[in-house]
Formats: C-alpha cells, sequence, structure tokens
C-alpha cells in the first residue's frame, strides 16, 4: 500500500490548489478524483458557463454595431459552434491543472474515496479497488444541486444547473425556480439565447447576498432586458400539459403571505436553482469520528477538522461556495497540514455575478452593516459620468463604496457594470488592507478606465462630491 504525506479528495479548485501547494512543500502527495479533475467550477460551473456567456455578449455587441459605426450583419447563433467553444476552453483548462498537477509530483488516482479508518482510504475504481495511506487528509468533495421537496420535480424538462449547462438546446421558453446566483446568471444566458425566461423568487428580493439596492437597480435594467421576475412567489408544484403546439411545463406558485388564488407560468423547460448542499456522503467520516452538521463537514479557522490531521475546504464545509474561497481555502489547509500556521480570513472575499451588467462586491452590504451595527456613510459614482463606459456603449450601473462614519475606512465596496469583476480587485485589496476612501481617492488612476469609476466615488466618500459628477445642492 502507498503511503502519502498528503492525500486530497476531490480535485475542484479546492483539492487541486490544496495539492498543488502541498507538493510546492516538498509533500509526497496524491489526488483522488471520480469524475473530471477540475471539479464542478471547470466542468459544470465557472469556466462552461462564462464561455456560453461570452458567446451572447458577442452577439450582443454585433447587434449594437452600429453604435460604433461598424456594419455587420447578424444571423443568430450556431449552437453546435457556441457547445464547441465552451467545450474547448474546458477541456484546455482541464488539460491545464492535469499538467500542473503532473508537474508537481502529485499522484492523480481515479476512483471514489472512502475512509476505512483514519488513517486509510479504499479508492473504488473502474480497475477496481486500491488503498493507500496518508499522515494528513484534505477533504474537498464540494457540493450538489439543492432538491427542495416540489411535487413534479422528476419530470422530463425539469432540470438543475449540470443539466442545463450541457446545453442540448435552445429551450423557446425557461422557467427558473430560484433568483440567486445560478437562476440570475442563467437567466442572462438563455435570455441573450433567445428563449422567454421567467424567474420565480421565494423571497421579496433577488439576489439574496448582494447590496440590496444594487440588486433592485439590476432587477430593474433586466426587466429591460425581457427577464420576468416574480418575486415573493412559492413554487407549490410543478406539472405537464398537454397544449398545442406541444407539451408545457406548469410551474403553479402561491404569493407569499397573500391570500390570492393560486397562479402559473408555463414553459418547456423549468431550471431548479435554489441553491447547493455540501457533499460530503459517502466518505464514512462518522466512521472515523469527523464531525460533520446537517452535512456540512466542521472545521475551524485553520480549515481543520475534528480530527487533527484531516482538513476539509470548499464547498463542502460550507459559507460562501466560491471557487476562489475553496482555493483559498485550500492552500492553507496544506500549509497548515505541512507545520505552517495560517488562519483562513473571510472579510475580504469578493464575489463576482457574470450577469449583464456584472456585479461584483466585496465586504459589508448595507444590510450587514447595519446588522453589525457599525456606523458608516455611503458614496456613489454613476458610470454614466465615465467615458470608458460610454465608449463601450455600456454606461449603466455604478459604484458604491461603504464606510466607517469618521475614519472614511472601507467596509464594503459594490459595482454593478462593465467588467465589475476585473474592478472589484483593488476594492478587495483595500477591504483587506482595512485602507480608506481618502487611500484610493488619493492614488492616480488611468485615463480612460472603468478604474477611475473607483476612484471618483472614493472622491466623492472624502469631499462629499466627485469631480466628474454634479449632483445640484439643496437651498
Ligand atoms: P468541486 O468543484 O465541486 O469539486 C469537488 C470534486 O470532488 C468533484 O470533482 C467530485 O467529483 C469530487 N469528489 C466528490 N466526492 C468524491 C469522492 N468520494 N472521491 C473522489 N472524488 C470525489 N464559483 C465562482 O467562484 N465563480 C463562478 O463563476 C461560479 N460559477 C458557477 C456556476 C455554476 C453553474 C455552478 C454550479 C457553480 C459555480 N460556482 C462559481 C461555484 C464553484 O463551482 C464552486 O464553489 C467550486 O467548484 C467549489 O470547489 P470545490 O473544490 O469545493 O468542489
Ligand atoms: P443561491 O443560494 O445563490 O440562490 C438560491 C435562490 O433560490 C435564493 O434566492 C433563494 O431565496 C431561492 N429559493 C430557495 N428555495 C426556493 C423555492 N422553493 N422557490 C423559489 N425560490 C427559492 O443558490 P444558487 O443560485 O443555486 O447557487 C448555488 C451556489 O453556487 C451559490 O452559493 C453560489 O455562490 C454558487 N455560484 C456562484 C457563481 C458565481 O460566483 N458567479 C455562479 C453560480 C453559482
Amino acid at each position: 500500500m502507498e503511503t502519502y504525506d498528503v492525500a486530497v479528495i476531490g480535485a475542484g479548485p479546492g483539492g487541486y490548489v490544496a495539492a498543488i501547494r502541498a507538493a510546492q512543500l516538498g509533500a509526497r502527495v496524491a489526488v483522488i478524483e471520480r469524475d473530471r479533475i477540475g471539479g464542478t467550477c471547470l466542468n459544470r460551473g465557472c469556466i462552461p458557463t462564462k464561455a456560453v456567456l461570452q458567446s451572447v455578449e458577442v452577439h450582443r455587441t454585433v447587434a449594437q454595431a452600429d453604435a460604433w459605426g461598424v456594419v455587420a450583419r447578424l444571423e443568430g447563433f450556431d449552437l453546435a459552434g457556441v457547445r464547441r467553444f465552451r467545450d474547448e476552453l474546458v477541456s484546455r483548462m482541464v488539460k491545464g491543472v492535469e499538467t500542473l498537477l503532473r508537474a508537481h509530483g502529485v499522484a492523480v488516482l481515479r476512483g471514489s474515496a472512502s475512509f476505512v479508518d483514519p488513517h486509510t482510504l479504499q479508492v473504488e475504481g473502474e480497475g477496481g479497488e486500491s488503498f493507500l495511506s496518508a499522515r494528513n487528509f484534505i477533504i474537498a468533495t464540494g457540493s450538489v444541486p439543492a432538491r427542495p421537496s416540489i411535487p413534479g420535480l422528476d419530470l422530463p424538462g425539469v432540470v438543475d444547473s449540470d443539466e442545463i449547462t450541457r446545453l442540448e438546446e435552445v429551450p423557446r421558453s425557461l422557467s427558473i425556480v430560484g433568483a440567486g446566483v445560478i437562476g440570475m446568471e442563467l437567466a442572462t444566458v438563455f435570455r441573450g439565447l433567445g428563449s422567454e425566461v421567467t424567474v420565480l423568487e421565494m423571497l421579496p428580493r433577488i439576489l439574496p447576498p448582494t447590496d440590496k439596492a444594487v440588486a433592485t437597480r439590476f432587477l430593474a435594467l433586466a426587466k429591460r432586458r425581457g427577464i420576468r421576475v416574480l418575486t415573493s412567489v412559492r413554487v407549490e408544484s410543478i406539472e405537464l400539459v398537454e397544449e398545442a403546439p406541444g407539451p408545457k411545463l406548469r410551474v403553479n406558485y402561491s404569493r407569499v403571505g397573500k391570500e390570492t388564488p393560486p397562479s402559473f407560468v408555463e414553459a418547456e423547460k423549468v431550471l431548479v436553482a435554489v441553491g447547493r448542499r455540501p457533499n460530503a456522503e459517502g466518505l464514512n467520516l462518522e466512521a472515523i469520528g469527523v464531525e460533520t452538521e446537517r452535512g456540512t463537514v466542521v472545521v475551524d479557522e485553520t480549515m481543520r477538522t475534528s480530527l487533527p490531521h484531516v482538513y476539509a475546504v470548499g464547498d463542502c464545509v460550507g459559507g460562501a461556495m466560491l471557487a476562489h474561497k475553496a482555493s483559498y481555502e485550500g492552500e492553507i489547509a496544506a500549509e497548515n497540514a505541512l507545520g505552517r500556521l495560517r488562519r483562513a480570513d473571510y472579510t475580504a472575499i469578493p464575489y463576482c455575478i457574470y450577469t449583464h451588467p456584472e456585479i461584483a462586491g466585496v465586504g459589508l452590504t448595507e444590510e450587514t452593516a447595519k446588522e453589525a451595527g457599525a456606523d458608516y456613510e455611503v458614496a456613489t459614482f454613476p458610470f454614466t459620468a465615465n467615458a470608458r463606459a460610454w465608449a463601450l456603449n455600456a454606461s449603466d450601473g455604478l459604484v458604491k463604496l461603504i464606510y466607517e462614519k469618521g475614519s472614511r475606512k472601507l467596509l464594503g465596496a459594490h459595482v454593478m457594470g462593465p467588467w465589475a469583476g476585473e474592478l472589484i480587485g483593488e476594492l478587495t485589496l483595500a477591504v483587506r488592507l482595512g485602507l480608506k476612501a481618502d487611500e484610493i481617492a488619493g492614488t492616480v488612476h488611468p485615463h480612460p478606465t472603468l478604474s477611475e469609476a473607483v476612484m471618483e466615488a472614493a472622491k466623492a466618500a472624502v469631499h462629499g462630491e466627485a469631480i466628474h459628477y454634479f449632483k445640484r445642492r439643496r437651498r
């Protein structure tokens, strides 16, 4: 039986990063993966969805070509080409990670891992079962789509994000249950591909973890682009109805907190996107004494579980289910397993929602600032006052800063607009280092760039007004 310093279960962004970091520190490392290297992120999540989103963006750009004086004939999508672009990108990324693992001398074992005892794993693969032992383990087994108990969920045509991202066809109509990150990203994608899209959300607002005012502004833009959104509705059941020209899925819903008769929307397909649940099933964790709480592996801030030589990272430990958060934890676990001491700090984990326009944020929202009892102020700057945004023909959106009153220390930052995900890097560093708005305001930003909007919002925080935006003062 082979013995390793570190055995990592799962090769998503949590697991493969942990494996590489452990190998960099000189450890003998194995990673066990039962599916494709890269996990949800590379194969069913971040990467394929952004590839298709980019096809939609190109379509949108060409459709507006005359705005830039470009004559272009737009004939629509070649779905096979959209899939080819996506699949080639995914394959390139997967091969890249496989090459990195090989280059670092990480042993990649194919199969499903489970604990036999606290130091031994059984791996069941195509070639039968094998065993390995290790001094340390890092569990990085990810998450799976949550399945609410709604009657009709098993009907053909009712799909989750795994199934819909295979993109076999573009449905003429699509109902989406859940206006969270997946719901709104895929609403953007399928509306862009030409589907009639209706999103049904249980809460009174969309995109729950984001800043509410930003989400409200986004909702108005999404509706303008033809995405129908129903909030405060509870999906009661889904049924198949025979109707000309073909069968449809009827989503029956009621209004939350209102005595109104039940209503319904109909569509060719229904996407259920109501969250994901941590996946730690089948690992035999109870038997070896690793504590779990409703399916989530319990860890401390060093990513250690209740067994000192077993760590866990990424979606399976809960918290924000984001690829970069999984990788961050993966590095921490690898370093701690090999004798260093590093603690996870979640104050500056950014997020980016790849809608149109994009939304990105870091730190506190106004809602969480209020909940935390923070004495805060807000400054904003709109992209309508930014030259580069106009050059991109994309002036919808704003930069919003939340900062401590008096000291002007940044507590949170939220951007909706072109390349918001790229702009959030600077603000993430600022929040992480506890910088003040003054430091961003006093830093020269290149012109003409979108990043000037960040600087201008900071100037609005420091001076009460930005340079390139004039708000008439009340007399
Ligand atoms: P995973 O990526 O899920 O990897 C876990 C791996 O473990 C899998 O490959 C699985 O096969 C393997 N495994 C499980 N059990 C075993 C076992 N017993 N033995 C062997 N192998 C096992 N996040 C972002 O930050 N940005 C985005 O743009 C983004 N877009 C997304 C879009 C969609 C549609 C979805 C569904 C998710 C998206 N996410 C995004 C979330 C992101 O994909 C996850 O947060 C991330 O993949 C979590 O990484 P992980 O390593 O914890 O788990
Ligand atoms: P989510 O938690 O973001 O949103 C789920 C939504 O469904 C919520 O708004 C919730 O109120 C609603 N909901 C729950 N039950 C419902 C019901 N019965 N009827 C109607 N609405 C209901 O979850 P998600 O969108 O499924 O995404 C899962 C995870 O994947 C998230 O944690 C997210 O971080 C991650 N992800 C990230 C990205 C990104 O970073 N760009 C992209 C996709 C997914």
